[in-house]
């Protein structure tokens, strides 16, 4: 479908809308939440000095309002706010399911490392989906060709293939706000929704996550799960390119950084200095929730206490914990936990003079949160595990006078930013309680030192750039897939490309074998070239302006049975052996067998372990091979042995392909493209085409792509100029040179 309007919508989803409905009187007003994303995005558009391409803005989500209170809103016409808003509305019990159980009392948990809390309900799971559909169907009635859909979170993981199916042009955003987990901990989960989970991401043209660890395991997860392998964090699907990259959230930098001098925020700050005028105050502030550490938190604040007496009166814990999920049932655990925490510390602690934790459970006004992180000597961040992390980046963006020292989590997404912070293991103590200690009597030019480093970091990524960067990669990334699409040659492309051929005073032909030539066998003995093959090549070869190169992964010895008494030049295993027309084969390295011996007990023990499969020996090459095990069972094993052998061959010169049904393992700094450029720059040429169907033919596509006409066999992302749709297409193409 051809977008024919001028306009450009941006389509936002996520969970819950950003907006609440006030009723009074009568009277319903729209109110925008407070904070996150809304606040974020809405700065973005309205700043002036950015380009604006988007004429409308939509935000979906599920409304937390009566249906009737939304009537009543829209009958008024009182306006709406600055995005316009599209409530779905939920059957609560369904809601409830969805979003109490399977998002997070199974997501969340899982997602954070917490997998003994984790709750695997399939009626959980039936309503994550059912809402999910819910939420298709409520955007098929608003999408238009040409509209840009992001869509938010975990929350929603199955929707952007549900869009996809129907909307197959669309332009689909997803970002993953939690940690993407290791592939061990991911596979915890049903088979079934396991697939469905990564299918549903797939839907999406560009997938964001916060740190380059959460994108490592996204694209493990992805090869283990469903087998697509990534290059250059692009996954080929069929006709789409999924790109996958980091977009590490950032923070409205000015609106924390300039509240130090705004009125109402100094009247609050000077409230709390004069409560604890001549103590150092440490602060932190938190959701209630299992993943943030603050019981670990207040053992690490307990030892401090106990490890360093001196201390004692001379600083205070400033712990607010602000209400969260509360009808889930850990979450209220935890409080109580906290709380009884909190009382112990302060019963055997405290003085007649001193407690040394006040603690809050509440929301915080937003000149509260910010005179306490300006009022803090220590921002104390030690989550068990955190996406990202805002609050560290508040806190450090809040500091005037860049003082203060931040002790944060190594295992908060936001540790991979904030480097120069101290940086703890939550789950220890002691290490805490030191960073504590160091914190407190830091010297002044290095809090300075620390901070700067961090406050300019956070200036130069914040939120806009962040907003500003994801929209205009998947911009990009549309780009890219109408260039891929647009390959698909022509009758009249082909024809042209004949007529050069013959028109053409000395030509070069670059032919891979399985798969180009000849279609794949069981076994690969079987793939023998047949009569019209053959017939086609001695053709091709037969007027001596051309050279013909049959450029293949196949041992020499094959080759050289099936094509010696043609006039072609043969190269073996990728590059590794060449044969010139009418000179003998030339080998590269034949010695250095050595490897094999390391890597063959492994290939054999996969060979016993899935019947079918059998090992492949060639001079520079192991392969194992896997097209005639039972489907599920040869995918599975070979995603296992890709993991081994990436770890095995670590730091040695052996490079690891993932071809058709088949894992090899060869010598590094061989390829058909090092071999292609060697035999093309022996002979002039001009006329140079290159064809090819598997990952190995990419090497030769990119390193003659401004030499020649290259085309890839069948679908599927390519560095090739063209595609021709199958192997069937690529005899009736070349006999088209020779008409
Ligand atoms: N925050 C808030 N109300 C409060 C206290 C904090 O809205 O009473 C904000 C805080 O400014 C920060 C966010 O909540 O922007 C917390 O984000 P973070 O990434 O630290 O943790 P999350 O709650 O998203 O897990």
């Amino acid at each position: 479908m051809e977008d024919t309007s001028s306009e450009r919508r941006l389509v936002l989803v996520s969970n819950r809308l950003p907006y609440q409905l006030q009723e009074k009187k009568d009277k319903v007003t729209i109110k925008q939440s407070d904070g996150g994303l809304v606040t974020a995005l809405k700065s973005y558009f309205e700043d002036e000095t950015r380009e604006n391409v988007f004429s409308h803005k939509i935000w979906v989500g599920s409304a937390d309002f009566p249906e009737t209170r939304w009537q009543k809103f829209t009958k008024q016409k009182t306006g709406q706010g600055y995005f316009h808003v599209e409530p779905i509305f939920i059957e609560p019990r369904t809601y409830n399911k969805y979003y109490n159980g399977f998002c997070n009392a199974t997501l969340w948990p899982l997602f954070h490392y917490f997998t003994s809390y984790v709750i695997y309900d399939e009626e959980a799971f039936a309503k994550y989906e059912e809402v999910n559909k819910l939420f298709a169907e409520k955007l098929l009635t608003i999408l238009r060709p040409g509209d840009v859909l992001w869509i938010h979170d975990y929350h929603l993981f199955l929707l952007p293939e549900l869009i996809r199916e129907k909307m197959p042009d669309a332009t689909i955003g997803f970002f993953l706000h939690i940690p993407f987990p290791s592939y061990e901990i991911f596979r915890l989960l049903h088979r079934e929704w396991k697939h469905k989970l990564v299918r549903g991401m797939l839907g999406a043209d560009l997938i964001g996550f916060h740190t380059h660890e959460y994108v490592q395991h996204f694209l493990k997860t992805v090869r283990m799960v469903l087998g697509h392998d990534h290059q250059f964090r692009g996954i080929a699907l069929g006709n789409r390119t999924v790109k996958v990259d980091l977009f590490p959230l950032g923070i409205d930098y000015d609106l924390f950084h300039k509240a130090i001098q705004k009125p109402s925020t100094i009247k609050v700050r000077e409230e709390i200095q004069r409560n604890f005028a001549d103590r150092k105050i440490i602060f932190s502030v938190d959701r209630l929730d299992y993943t943030k550490g603050v019981t670990h938190r207040l053992r690490g604040f307990e030892k401090f206490l106990d490890k360093y007496p001196e201390w004692r009166e001379k600083v205070v814990f400033i712990l607010v914990v602000v209400p969260s999920r509360v009808i889930i049932s850990k979450y209220n655990e935890r409080r109580k936990l906290i709380e009884e925490h909190v009382g112990r510390i302060n019963g055997k602690h405290s003085t007649l003079q001193w407690q040394p934790v006040i603690y809050r459970y509440s929301h915080l006004q937003f000149d509260e949160l910010c005179a306490l992180y300006q009022v803090a000597d220590v921002g104390l961040i030690t989550p068990l595990r955190d996406g990202m992390n805002l609050v560290a980046k508040e806190y450090i963006a809040s500091r005037s006078g860049q003082k203060g020292v931040l002790i944060l989590s190594e295992l908060a997404g936001a540790a991979s930013e904030l480097g120069e912070a101290l940086l703890v293991n939550p789950m220890d103590e002691v290490e805490m309680a030191d960073a504590i200690y160091q914190a407190l009597t830091m010297s002044l030019p290095d809090q300075r030192h620390k901070i700067a480093m961090m406050q300019k970091r956070l200036i130069d990524y914040d939120v806009r750039d962040w907003v500003n960067d994801f929209l205009q990669q998947l911009a990009d990334v549309k780009t890219e897939q109408r260039m891929q699409e647009s390959k698909f040659i022509t009758p009249a492309v082909a024809s042209e490309i004949a007529a050069e051929f013959r028109k053409a005073k000395r030509r070069c032909l670059f032919i891979d074998y399985d798969g180009t030539l000849v279609p794949f066998a069981r076994h690969p003995r079987e793939a023998a070239p047949g009569k019209e093959v053959i017939q086609l090549l001695r053709d091709l070869s037969a007027d001596e302006r051309s050279i013909v190169t049959i450029i293949s992964g196949r041992d020499s010895t094959v080759l050289e049975e099936w094509f010696h008494d043609l006039p072609v030049n043969l190269v073996a295993e990728h590059g590794a052996s060449i044969k010139k027309n009418g000179n003998p084969w030339i080998h590269e390295n034949p010695d250095d067998q050595g490897w094999k011996q390391v890597i063959r007990p492994t290939l054999e023990l996969f060979a016993q372990r899935s019947p079918g499969s059998f090992i492949e020996e060639k001079n520079h090459t192991l392969a194992w091979h896997y097209r005639n095990v039972e489907r599920d069972l040869g995918f599975i094993r070979s995603r296992e042995l890709l993991d081994s052998l990436f770890h095995l061959i670590r730091n040695a010169s052996l490079q690891v392909i993932d071809g058709n049904k088949v894992i090899e393992v060869r010598v590094a700094g061989v390829d058909k493209g090092v071999a292609a450029t060697k035999l093309l720059s022996e002979s002039c040429s001009d006329f140079t085409l290159v064809i090819g169907d598997d990952k190995t033919d990419e090497d030769m596509f990119r390193a003659l792509s401004d030499k020649a006409i290259t085309i890839k066999v069948g679908h599927g992302h390519t560095q090739a100029r063209y595609s021709i749709p199958g192997q069937a297409d690529v005899i009736p193409f070349f006999k088209e040179f020779l008409r």
